[in-house]
């Protein structure tokens, strides 16, 4: 027979072991919870501190340091000292027959600009095309290796290399719509080949990115053998009025 005291202790201990295992469920889902959501917090810690990094060079952003204007489309973003080239700039390449590589949007017309130049009598190549930042950076350290060997501290060494090279995430070559333009000199003057440039580029949509009167707005000394794609219109406004590209832009 069966005895009704045992058989209550019995039952209440089922219970017990019932609300044990249910305690336990609980403590599982709670513990599981605080894993997911400390994990999801690490993560989005980390996407931040990689959105707050500064350029890959070793020259840091200031304060000052503005992103690139590219409100006015491809064809007229800013870059300069203080307007960086956004990190998640994307450039879809061509390559030339010498190997240097430029934005295939503006291969096109510069196709059409040395068809025309050598049409004129004149020997050009593209002696540089687009970079990436890394090379960039390379070249900035050789120039400031150059400088230490020559004696300067580091601080003038980084001083001087920047008049000649831009600051890596600031060089239009990293856009792949600026080309420096040289001229084969066994056969043409490079003095020729700048007067045709300056004379024509506008033509087919490029500027002389850096001339001597506006070096003090640039920030970079005369070169007239880079040139910048900005498109047919903004060329022949740029060109007629004899302004730079950070004064074109302020115009619009
Ligand atoms: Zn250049």
């Amino acid at each position: 027979m069966i005895d009704p005291e045992r058989q209550e202790k019995c039952m209440k201990r089922h219970k017990r072991k019932k609300v044990k295992y249910m305690m336990a469920g609980c403590v599982a889902v709670l513990l599981l919870s605080f894993v997911a959501v400390f994990a999801y917090m690490l993560l989005m810690y980390q996407d931040n501190k990689s959105a707050q990094a500064g350029p890959a060079s070793g020259i840091s952003q200031t304060s000052e340091d503005k992103a690139a204007y590219t409100d006015h489309g491809w064809n007229l973003i800013l870059v300069n000292d203080t307007h960086y080239i956004p990190k998640d700039y994307s450039v879809d390449l061509i390559e030339l027959s010498n190997g240097e590589k430029v934005d295939s949007r503006i291969y096109p017309k510069l196709q059409e600009m040395f068809d025309a130049a050598r049409a004129d009598g004149l020997s050009l190549f593209v002696a540089a095309g687009y970079r990436t930042r890394e090379r960039q950076q390379e070249l900035m350290d050789e120039k400031i290796r150059e400088y230490l060997d020559q004696g300067y501290s580091q601080e003038e060494a980084q001083r001087l290399a920047g008049e000649w090279v831009a600051t890596p995430g600031t060089s239009e070559h990293e856009l792949g719509i600026a080309v420096d333009i040289n001229a084969d000199t066994s056969t043409t003057s490079s003095d020729e080949l700048y007067q045709w440039l300056a004379d024509n580029a506008w033509r087919y949509g490029f500027i002389k990115r850096y001339s001597e009167e506006k070096s003090d707005i640039t920030g970079v000394i005369n070169e007239p053998w880079h040139y910048r794609y900005v498109g047919e219109d903004a060329a022949r406004e740029i060109t007629s009025r004899g302004l730079c590209l950070e004064e074109y832009i302020e115009t619009l």
